[in-house]
């Protein structure tokens, strides 16, 4: 399997795009993520259906020790696991409207990830946050990771 890195957080660095060829390169991206991560930090998840952004937090848990079952909470929005770090799992598919459903807060002491942050068009505009970009290819799939303060493309 090819060795995947994440780029060291050097805030002029352009943006890096890295291949990801299956389901365990994606955890083992998302492993060394969550140790350059700080409580408070957000990340976006962007990419379609499939896309592997679920996959991309399981990851985390898993390097973390969660040894639960991880699926997207589409339904109740967001969820939280008692990590450490805490992390908040939210996907945003089935948000409707711009009420405030506690991501804020909820992410104040906890590392928030969030799939389909498109539906919550104040998360998009923030400077603050990691972005990664999940693309579908034929086999594997290719990361973009902008680090908080990178331009958004
Ligand atoms: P999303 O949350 O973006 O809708 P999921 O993580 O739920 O996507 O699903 C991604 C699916 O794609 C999983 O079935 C996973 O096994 C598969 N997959 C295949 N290749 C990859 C890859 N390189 N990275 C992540 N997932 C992959
Ligand atoms: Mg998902």
């Amino acid at each position: 399997m090819s060795e995947v890195h994440v780029p060291l957080p050097k805030m002029d660095d352009v943006p890096e795009t890295l291949f990801v060829a299956d389901e365990l390169a994606m955890k083992r991206l998302a492993g060394e993520l969550i140790a350059l991560l700080h409580v408070g930090d957000m990340v976006l998840l962007f990419g379609d259906l499939g896309a592997g952004k679920t996959t991309f937090v399981r990851g985390v848990l898993e390097a973390l020790k969660w040894d639960g079952i991880v699926r997207s909470p589409t339904f109740n929005l967001m969820q939280l696991f008692d990590t450490k770090p805490p992390i908040v799992h939210a996907d945003l598919y089935r948000l409707s409207g711009e009420d405030d459903f506690g991501l804020e807060e909820a992410g104040r002491d906890r590392i928030t990830f969030v799939e389909w942050p498109e539906r919550f068009a104040s998360l998009l505009s923030r400077t603050d946050c990691w972005r990664i970009k999940i693309e579908i290819l034929k086999d594997g799939r290719n990361v973009c990771i902008l680090l908080p303060g990178e331009l958004v493309p």
